[in-house]
């Protein structure tokens, strides 16, 4: 590690490995050089004509948004997509110029004004939605107009006009005061399977409605469709953006697209010892004893807890890596503190690195391998991680 930067989070710190142990108890650690290879991969799996959007919704899946954000942009991203206009002006209040989509649904005459104010760029779900836009823009007297993207409904169910009357709806928004359409887009709800029937059914919808509009005489904007899934899958649902969340953070969204291309994790969750002590034969461990020493064992209190978004259903399941092993927690996650059985390193000293979640020497603990125990995606692991913990940026 050369170095390192907080990028979110409340407690002050120095240098990542010098800062005094009891000064930075826990933490999330976000490699921006993995990052930014991350998204040199996708770029370099697009063809020229193709750009990519760096998913940062979420505080960036819990990595930090701006400085996410900044990396991807110097690092081949040419868009980025948020959820919610607070994350959008979040993007612009640090600096960042590139085009911001957002990705949610926005109705409120507030919510129009800022995305007008700061630049951001809508979704457009509905007639009635369009219509609220530019009777918003032109109650505010809002000059230039605004990109909006078109959402098509083409078998997710969530945000969207049907496909079926894609044409429609781009003429009527096409005919509105004080809105240009940017893109036209849908979002595809199967492209983690290795089944490809219904994604293939969506895309063949998203053509159709390519080929109404078309048919109008209305010429096209922008199209977009993929996540990263279906960015890993087929170049031939890329058009001209692709949607990248996961990727970037360095995970595959299925276990059949890891022979794609090459991603690291960014993320990597440590804590430290806080206590080393032996416990007897038969004594029991944390709220509600649900594990009992079989032996005499040594036992580490480890600062990090289920308020810091350790899933408290990982309760002896989990394990940790300290000086390059694997060691198992054990008794139930308390709010603020778990247990290890440490007896294989007697001589651990308090104030020692606990990595829950990354890699130390051979071993490595990933978001899917919680995601998995938990019956989850690793999508909710990466969001799950809460504000008390610092974002540490290393280069
Ligand atoms: C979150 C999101 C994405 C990114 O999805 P990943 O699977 O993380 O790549 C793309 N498009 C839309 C509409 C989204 O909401």
């Amino acid at each position: 590690m050369l170095s390192s930067k907080q990028i979110s989070g409340v407690a002050s710190h120095q240098e990542c490995d010098t800062y005094a142990w009891f000064s930075q108890r826990a933490w999330v650690e976000i490699d921006l050089a993995a990052l930014s290879q991350n998204v040199q991969q996708v770029a370099g799996f697009l063809s020229p004509s193709t750009k990519l959007m760096a998913v940062v919704k979420a505080d960036a899946y819990g990595h930090g948004a701006v400085t996410v954000a900044q990396t991807a942009l110097e690092s081949g991203a040419s868009w980025l997509g948020v959820a919610t206009v607070p994350e959008g002006i979040q993007l612009r209040e640090g600096g960042i110029k590139a085009p911001i989509l957002i990705l949610g649904a926005t109705h409120t005459p507030e919510q129009i004004q800022a995305i007008a104010h700061w630049k951001l760029q809508p979704t457009l779900c509905s007639p009635k939605q369009a219509l609220i836009f530019a009777n918003t823009l032109e109650t505010i007297k809002f000059n230039s107009p605004i990109p909006v993207h078109i959402k098509l409904d083409t078998g997710m169910s969530r945000l969207g006009t049907n496909w079926e009357q894609a044409a429609e709806f781009v003429q009527l928004v096409k005919r509105l005061p004080h809105l240009t359409v940017a893109s036209i887009y849908s979002h595809l709800a199967t492209a983690d399977s290795p089944d490809t029937t219904v994604m293939r059914e969506q895309h063949q919808r998203f053509e159709e409605a390519i080929a109404q509009i078309t048919a109008l005489g209305i010429e096209l904007p922008c199209l977009h469709l993929a996540n990263s899934a279906a960015t890993l899958t087929d170049s031939a649902l890329h058009y001209d953006i692709v949607r990248v969340g996961l990727a970037v953070y360095g995970l595959y969204p299925s276990t059949h697209l890891q022979n794609t291309i090459r991603l690291q994790p960014v993320l990597q969750l440590k804590a430290r010892v806080t206590q080393v002590k032996t416990i007897a034969s038969g004594t029991g461990v944390s709220y509600g004893h649900q594990f009992i020493a079989p032996r005499e064992l040594r036992l580490a209190v480890v600062g990090i807890g289920y308020a810091d978004g350790v899933p408290r259903n990982l309760s002896n399941k989990m394990q940790v890596l300290i000086r390059g092993q694997r060691l198992p927690q054990i008794g139930t996650i308390t709010m603020d503190q778990l247990m290890v059985d440490v007896s294989s390193i007697p001589d651990l000293q308090e104030g020692e690195v606990v990595t829950l979640l990354g890699a130390q020497g051979q071993e490595q603990i990933s978001a899917d391998d919680w995601a998995k125990e938990l019956n989850t995606i690793s999508w909710e692991i990466l969001c799950g991680f809460k504000h008390r913990l610092p974002r540490v940026a290393v280069m």
